[in-house]
């Protein structure tokens, strides 16, 4: 099966292809993209609940976002209904990592 997919603009920089948050140097690559500006994500995707589709972690500090790589969005297969487990936040609320029902994404496959 073929998986098509979706270039799209690196969040996690803006764009930029520089880090964010600068962490080694002004002049660091973005991490996400590596450095491209853009990244390419398997469709179709919805946007990352558990950081809102930023690409940051809302555990904060510098780091990307785990449930969706730092894009923003994550990748589904199919139909998708709003998580039951988490409510479509992407927040596993027991502790406070992303859900794992839906990885983050808010919206877990039907049926
Ligand atoms: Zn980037
Ligand atoms: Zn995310
Ligand atoms: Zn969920």
């Amino acid at each position: 099966m073929i998986t098509k997919e979706e270039e799209i603009t690196c969040v996690f920089c803006g764009g930029r292809g520089q880090d964010p948050f600068q962490i080694m140097s002004h002049l660091s690559t973005c991490y996400v993209c590596g450095g491209e500006k853009k990244v390419r994500v398997a469709i179709p995707y919805i946007r990352c609940s558990y950081c809102g589709g930023t690409g940051v972690s809302p555990l904060g500090g510098r780091n990307h976002c785990l449930a969706c790589e730092g894009r923003g969005v994550i990748h589904t297969k199919g139909k998708t209904q709003k998580c039951p487990a988490c409510g479509g936040t992407g927040v596993d609320e027991s502790t406070g990592l992303y859900c794992l029902e839906c990885h983050g994404g808010g919206e877990a496959p039907r049926g």
